[in-house]
């Protein structure tokens, strides 16, 4: 995780004085053992052949991945052969939050090609471990708290994500993972003229963590951390999150 304050763009409209953008890896590493690739792996995995098309990616720019393949440039990814399933706290969201998911979702899945599953809303708060007992892994959880609930949203922090990450012998993967915005941040956006872009930007910056993009360093890039300067996806993101979807179905 990485926390970096931050003054970004004002707007004489926009209350926002200051966000941060952070990200936490969560749940560390859960390992299997080693040995020949059975049935629970796959099962993991997924090796059937990809949801959706790769994407070709339309722009390039700076982007950078959490994890790497050992000894490789190859990064980790989510398998792009089975859906990612994800649900939705509710709980403190902005009003209007099932369209700011919707749109958010739908255009990561465009950009890397993987497809999501909306398994509905849900009382799950448990944004730390999402891979249960018998290292289950439940699915993907975005939702909003303060910082009395999730520590990491302290300070200026405006929202967390990142993915679990398992390792199968020397092969790693991402099964699941969570998002979580400040619900104080999402409660002024919500009084804010043209928050409604924001509250997108901000789903979107986390779900690229989520996915398994890192910060950069080009304020023009989405995950720039230090304050959002554009409403979609930059072209370093973008080629990013291309090369995300587009590893080796398993
Ligand atoms: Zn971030």
């Amino acid at each position: 995780m990485d926390d970096v304050a931050l003054t970004p763009q004002r707007e004489r409209t926009v209350t926002i004085v200051s966000l941060v953008l952070t990200l936490v890896v969560l749940g560390g590493y859960v390992t299997f053992s080693d040995g020949p690739i059975g049935t629970a792996v796959r099962g993991v995995l997924g090796v059937d052949g990809r949801e959706r098309p790769a994407v070709e990616a339309d722009g390039t720019g700076e982007y950078a991945f959490l994890n790497e393949q050992p000894g490789s440039d190859e990064p980790v990814g989510f398998s792009p052969c089975r859906p990612i399933e994800y649900v939705v706290n509710p709980d403190h969201a902005p009003e209007g939050w099932q369209d700011y998911v919707e749109t958010a979702i739908e255009e990561v899945g465009d950009r890397t090609g993987l497809r999501f599953d909306y398994q509905g809303t849900t009382d799950d708060r448990d944004f730390a471990d999402r891979v249960g007992p018998g290292s289950r892994a439940r699915p993907a959880l975005i939702g909003w708290a303060d910082e009395d609930e999730v520590g990491d949203l302290a300070d200026d922090v405006a929202g967390v994500g990142g993915p679990t990450m398992v390792t199968i012998g020397r092969l790693r993967a991402y099964v699941t993972g969570s998002v979580v915005l400040d619900s104080d941040t999402t409660d002024r956006l919500a009084r804010s003229p043209g928050g409604e872009q924001m509250q997108v930007a901000l789903l979107m910056h986390e779900l690229g963590h989520l996915v398994g993009l890192d910060h950069v360093d080009d304020p023009d890039e989405l995950m720039y951390p230090r304050g959002i300067s554009r409403a979609g996806f930059g072209p370093g993101d973008r080629e990013g999150l291309a090369r995300l979807g587009a590893i080796d179905c398993r």
